[in-house]
Order: C-alpha cells, then sequence, then structure tokens
C-alpha cells in the first residue's frame, strides 16, 4: 500500500503547505549554515528535506534495527582481528595510497603497543530495499559508516516536522503513524559512557571537525546533550591539534592545555582532508591514550574493501563461531559483493560488470559521496584498468533496486518539483568495550534519507539526498 499525497492535492495546496513546512523545518531546529556562510551562524536555513514521509515496510524496518547490536559487534571484532585486517586490504593498500597511509598509522599503533582499552564505536549501517519480483522488498546493506557517520543530530528533530505537515494536509491518521526518533541521545549515551569511563571530569570531548562548518547544528545537538551531562566539549581543526596538541609522558593527550578525554572524528575520512602535518596529528591522536571515535583499526574495519570480504563464504561465522542466527541475520542484509583483485576470481568480475554494466557499482575505497561509478562508466574505467593492479583499488556490488516513490524534495534554490525518488535507510549504532567488556552495545536511531533518480550516488551533505522520515506500511 503507498500512499500518493501528490495526486490527492492540487499545486495550490502543495505550494502552501510548503511554506507551512519550511516554517516548521526552523522551528523544529532541522537547520543548516548556507554555502555562502558555512562558518556563521547569522543567517541560516532549513537543512533539506522531503515534503512527505516515505513509505517503508514495517517488517524490513524493524529487521534493519534488529540487527545493529551485531554489526555493532562485527565492527569490533573486526577492529581487533590484525591478521584479517592485513588480509583483507592488503590488496587494497598497494594501489590506494589514501587506505595505504591510514593502514600504516594503524601498523605503527599496533606495533607500539596498544594504550587505551576503551573503545568508542559510533556508526551508521545504510540500506536501501531491493525490490522483488513478487513486490516485497529486501533490506541490503550499501555500507557501513564507521567514521564521522552524520545527521543523528538532525535527525532527532524531523519527525515533528512531518507529523505537523501531515496534519496541515489533513492526514491525522497518517500524522500519528510517525516514528519517535532520537539519534543524538543514543550517540551522546555512548560518549558519555566512554568519558566516564576515561575518568578525569576536567577531560573534554574534542570534535575534531573540517574547516567548512554547515553542518554544525547535527553536531550542536549531540553536543548539547552531553553538555547536559556536564561533560565539557570543545571543537577543533586537525591544524590546531597539529599547533597545540602534544602528550604527557603517560600519553595523556592535551590539546589548547586541554586533556582530551575523547576524539570524536567528524573529519578526517577523505584525502582531501589531510595535509602532512595532518597525518602527523592524526598518528599522534590514535597513538595517546585519548579514546579516538573511530580508533584507526575500527576506521579501517568501515572500508569497502572489508566490507566486500566479509561476503566471502565462510568469513562471518570466523567472527561469530557458535552463533549461526547471527551469522545468518547480518548476511541476510548483505548485497553481491565481488573483488577485483589480481587472479581467476577478479577476471570473472571484470568480465561479469563488463557483461551487464547496469546491474552493478564499481565502487573506489573513499566515503563521503560522489566517488562511485555506473553503468557506461563502469565500462570506460574497468576497460582502463582491467589488466593492471590498479583494479584493485576498487570493489564491484551489485546495483540495489528500490521501488521509485513520488515526493517533493525541499532545498535552498532548489525549484520545486515532484521527483522520483529514492530512498536509503540508516541506523545508528553506538557500542563501548572496556578491555574484553562490552559495557554498552544499542541501536540509538534511524535516518531516512531520500534522492531523486536521476542521481544514482551522493548523500545529504553532497547536496543530492535530503532528510526524511519513514511512514511505515
Ligand atoms: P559513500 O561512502 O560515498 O557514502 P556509498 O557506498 O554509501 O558510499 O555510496 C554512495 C551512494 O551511492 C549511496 O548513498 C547510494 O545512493 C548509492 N549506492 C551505493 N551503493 C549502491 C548499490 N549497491 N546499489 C544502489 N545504489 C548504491
Ligand atoms: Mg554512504
Amino acid at each position: 500500500m503507498q500512499v500518493r499525497y501528490d495526486v490527492l492535492m492540487d499545486n495550490d495546496l502543495i505550494k502552501d503547505l510548503v511554506d507551512v513546512a519550511k516554517d516548521s523545518a526552523l522551528l523544529n531546529g532541522v537547520l543548516m549554515r548556507t554555502k555562502e556562510t558555512p562558518n556563521s551562524s547569522e543567517v541560516v536555513t532549513y537543512a533539506p528535506f522531503t515534503l512527505f514521509p516515505s513509505p517503508v515496510p514495517e517488517a524490513t524496518f524493524h529487521q534493519a534495527l534488529a540487527v545493529q547490536t551485531h554489526y555493532n559487534r562485527l565492527v569490533d571484532k573486526i577492529s581487533q582481528d590484525s591478521s584479517f585486517l592485513e588480509e583483507a586490504l592488503a590488496s587494497t593498500i598497494k594501489v590506494d595510497d589514501f587506505t595505504g597511509r591510514l593502514f600504516n598509522i594503524y601498523r605503527h599503533v599496533l606495533q607500539e603497543g596498544k594504550t587505551q582499552s576503551i573503545v568508542l564505536g559510533l556508526n551508521r549501517s545504510d540500506y536501501m530495499l531491493d525490490q522483488n519480483e513478487d513486490g516485497s522488498a529486501s533490506l541490503k546493506q550499501i555500507e557501513i559508516n564507521t567514521i564521522a557517520a552524520s545527521f543523528g543530530g538532525l535527525a532527532s528533530h524531523t519527525p515533528n516536522v512531518h507529523r505537523h505537515i501531515l496534519k496541515v494536509a489533513g492526514r491525522l491518521e497518517d500524522s500519528k503513524r510517525i516514528l519517535d526518533n532520537n539519534p543524538s541521545a543514543g550517540l551522546a549515551k555512548g560518549l558519555s559512557k566512554a568519558w566516564d569511563l576515561y575518568g578525569s571530569e576536567r577531560a573534554v570531548v574534542l570534535y575534531l571537525v573540517e574547516e567548512l562548518q554547515r553542518n554544525i547544528f547535527d553536531h550542536r545537538y549531540v553536543e548539547n546533550e552531553l553538555w547536559k551531562r556536564n561533560i565539557p566539549v570543545i571543537r577543533r581543526q586537525f591544524e590546531d591539534v597539529a599547533k597545540t596538541g602534544f602528550l604527557d609522558q603517560d600519553k595523556r593527550l592535551f590539546v589548547d592545555g586541554r586533556e582530551v578525554a575523547i576524539v570524536y572524528f567528524r573529519n578526517g575520512y577523505m584525502p582531501q582532508n589531510y595535509t602532512e602535518q595532518n597525518w602527523e596529528a592524526r598518528l599522534m591522536m590514535e597513538r595517546s591514550m585519548a579514546v579516538k571515535c573511530p580508533d584507526i583499526s575500527t576506521h579501517l574495519a568501515g572500508t569497502k574493501k572489508v566490507q566486500q570480504e566479509l561476503a566471502r563464504p565462510g568469513v562471518l561465522e570466523r567472527f561469530f563461531p557458535g552463533e549461526p542466527d547471527v551469522v545468518d541475520k547480518i548476511r541476510a542484509t548483505f548485497a553481491g559483493l565481488y573483488t577485483l583483485d589480481m587472479g581467476p576470481e577478479g577476471d570473472k568480475t571484470v568480465a561479469m560488470a563488463l557483461a551487464k554494466p547496469d546491474k552493478f557499482v564499481l565502487k573506489p575505497q573513499r566515503e563521503g559521496g560522489g566517488n562511485n561509478l555506473y553503468g557506461a562508466e563502469i565500462c570506460q574505467v574497468l576497460e582502463g584498468v582491467k589488466q593492471s593492479t590498479e583494479r584493485m583499488a576498487y570493489i564491484l556490488m551489485d546495483k540495489v533496486q528500490p521501488r521509485p516513490v513520488h515526493n517533493y524534495l525541499l532545498r535552498l534554490g532548489t525549484p520545486l518539483k515532484l521527483s522520483t525518488c529514492l530512498s536509503e535507510l540508516g541506523v545508528f549504532g553506538a557500542y563501548v568495550r572496556h578491555g574484553q567488556d562490552m559495557v554498552l552495545n544499542e541501536c540509538a536511531g534511524h535516518l531516512l534519507r531520500t534522492k531523486s533518480d536521476e542521481h544514482s550516488d551522493g548523500g545529504v551533505a553532497a547536496g543530492v539526498a535530503v532528510l526524511d522520515n519513514p511512514l511505515l506500511v
């Protein structure tokens, strides 16, 4: 059953509703800074969002939430398995400099010996719903973000916006079905648990942020949850850490004279985030006693190459011996993933992709949106690299084909039009391990993002997707 709000309303009604919607977003704090003034809050706008919530099958939604604590454990287990990480990333680091440099830091820390036994993971596992021939949908993971997973803050405030819009649109019953969502609290719970364990009242949570801070309000929601608990937060850039940071003799990290309990990376996942100085700063933070969210091994556990290796037969079993039900639940969310390493298996992947490029997505080892290749581009790129080790910088993945729905995407400066849209469901996870003990392992809420089907790639920050809410059907 799909509600077609757009056909229930004429254009004038939609226009009125759009005005109501934008005001509601502002009143509810669904905010973003503008492109023109990304580092000032003097003039701000609404964060892009859909006029209407999008349908998501109830069973699939609950499946995604239920598997999250298993994914948390999986990421954590991978991060502790150095031989797995070595093997899984061996080919990638030969040809991908960025992953190679991250891996060098990992090796350095491993050799030096771990200093901090508190591990904090805040991640977001993203899914699309693959449409089956019988009309049902299967939950398929797109990727898991183990660093800088965003929009938990804003997603805590979008439900009230859609509730209000639906009421004004005369859809009171649907309005009541918009789910509560509070990833801000869930993420803050993880941060606060790790801060408690660190055990110093004066020590701060350091948000490691980008130079351009358009999405600051998303951060602030989680930040403010921490301040409510009297946990001090500072926001700094790599450059600040490089200039003022040092480790004392016990390897405690100090930045701007403040002891740092937790480094929360909201930056540092793209090559362009790093100068030589920033690489030095990253290494210093990784070597320190501060809790890193994520630490370098957890960062690497979230790479697309690791995702592909996990899909090999027997690999999940290695991480969950004696827990076949957990293995089944995780594996049920995997789309087809294929290696492009040199050898017969990789050759087969190349042939398969070239034969039916529209069935696949070619992914380089990158994060942040806009890097993947589709259709004819797959052929172009693969024809160029198929004979060389360069191809090992990519993985191939089945293209997930969700059922399109109609909606209006509201974004500053974009004319109003009805779009054919695809949605991506994200689920936030938070966990804290102290030594061998998982002391917190939770699903921390959800995020629905929706984009026009004209775009095959790109998230909210990339200006493609917008914030949404699931309406369970
Ligand atoms: P990034 O790290 O850049 O966010 P993703 O793997 O999340 O990389 O891919 C970016 C976007 O590309 C996703 O948000 C989704 O819209 C699209 N995408 C990625 N993988 C697939 C896939 N297997 N099938 C369909 N679309 C995909
Ligand atoms: Mg993504």
